[in-house]
């Protein structure tokens, strides 16, 4: 294994594993759920000021409910199944027919539209032990999975709307090359050839309007609607497919949603199906690969260490680390007897981007000898200091 790999950084970092009695699954550390917070918690920030709500669905649900979706049709096979006091269940792949749910749960009115929703989906598929990969393939993953019920005339501004967030996301991570891919109509798919030629037309043209020039996939659209898909490259070279919109005519058909139009008749709403990221637990993978492990400040798990390098100095350290918490860093201490040549490797193993030194002459002149990445240092009164680091570890505004 390469000290490149994401398992490797894993290790390294601390933050996750994973073991033959989970296969598929992760057990994350309390450095990879920081680095995993700090995630969801700019996705969610981004999504809210987008005009999305989060909302929460079950895990486990009737088959029956899979079976009108058609999920199970197409998909069953890669489904967990499991009976309790004799009724089929299954545990879900994805979260679309619990978002209907949410939204068929009211009489909606052609006002309330778009109405959008987003999840942080705990899903689970059952994929062969052979393709499973680290954190690239899992069975058990979370996916920031979003949908928005509306009318077919506010399909491209909904596109247009998402693609900003999309963008912005994820320049946000350190990605700037994004390549765009229109999937069309796959061989084994619900609905008629009129509703996906409606589809496709209305997805690519929403897709123009928001400048983005989309390569052709023909027969690579989800069963239920044509997609656009979003690679990602890598410093590496690398594409990674991670964000996707779908147009879906079928589903609300399938699962009755619909709302009162303007004509005072019922209409269905259609759907559009989205996800930034795809996978958290793949997109935490192709992060670290990215960053080799170095992730910028905003997103490393620990984004300083108090370094207290004399006894003496100790309850100095202390106070700064006090300081630093304060300002609500997140930070590591370490006023073990190692020196502090070994304390600046071990941080820089870690993945801790800064370095707040304190010795004897720092207590002495209440200050802090402040160590960055590249190397540079400075010395700073307290004050400055807090601040300093501070303004380093902001992440990017959402
Ligand atoms: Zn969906």
């Amino acid at each position: 294994m390469h000290a490149q790999d994401h398992r490797a950084l894993g290790n390294r970092l601390d933050l996750f594993h994973q073991q033959q009695e989970g296969p598929g699954m992760v057990f994350w550390h309390p450095r990879g759920v920081a680095l995993w917070r700090v995630i969801e918690d700019h996705i969610r920030r981004r999504m809210r000021r987008a005009g999305y709500r989060e909302v929460r669905t079950p895990q486990i649900l009737a088959r029956s409910l899979w079976e009108r979706s058609g999920h199970w049709e197409k998909f069953g096979e890669d489904m967990f199944a499991l009976e309790v006091e004799g009724r089929a269940l299954a545990v879900k792949p994805m979260s679309c027919p619990c978002h209907i749910q949410i939204f068929n749960k009211r009489v909606r009115s052609f006002r309330d539209l778009p109405m959008r929703y987003f999840e942080f989906g705990a899903v689970h598929r059952s994929e062969p032990s052979g393709a499973l990969h680290g954190l690239f393939r899992t069975r058990g993953f979370v996916q920031d999975d979003a949908h928005v019920f509306c009318r077919e005339d506010q399909v491209e501004a909904e596109v247009r709307r998402f693609c900003r967030i999309q963008t912005a996301l994820y320049a946000d991570f350190g990605f700037d090359e994004v390549e765009v891919r229109f999937s069309t109509r796959p061989e084994v798919r619900a609905g008629s050839d009129d509703v996906w030629d409606r589809a496709e037309r209305s997805l690519e043209a929403a897709a123009r309007a928001a400048g983005l020039d989309p390569i052709l996939q023909p027969g690579e659209g989800a069963f239920y609607g044509p997609k656009l898909e979003f690679h990602l490259k890598d410093r590496l070279g690398r594409s990674w497919q991670c964000g996707t919109v779908q147009l879906d005519f079928v589903l609300p058909d399938r699962l009755d949603a619909a709302y009162h139009d303007e004509a005072n008749g019922s209409s269905r709403p259609v759907i559009l199906h989205h996800a930034v990221l795809g996978s958290l637990e793949r997109f935490i993978g192709i992060l670290l690969e990215h960053h080799d492990g170095h992730l910028p400040p905003w997103l490393a798990p620990e984004q300083v260490l108090v370094a207290s390098i004399n006894k003496e100095a100790a309850p100095y350290a202390c106070k700064i680390e006090q300081a630093l918490a304060d300002a609500g860093l997140r930070v590591a201490f370490d006023d073990g007897p190692d020196t502090l040549p070994r304390k600046i490797v071990e941080a820089r193993e870690r993945g801790i981007p800064l370095i707040a030194v304190i010795g004897k002459r720092e207590a002495r002149e209440r200050t802090v000898a402040l160590r960055h990445r590249d190397g540079r240092q400075e010395i700073l009164e307290l004050a400055q200091a807090v601040a300093r680091i501070a303004e380093a570890a902001t992440g990017p505004v959402g």
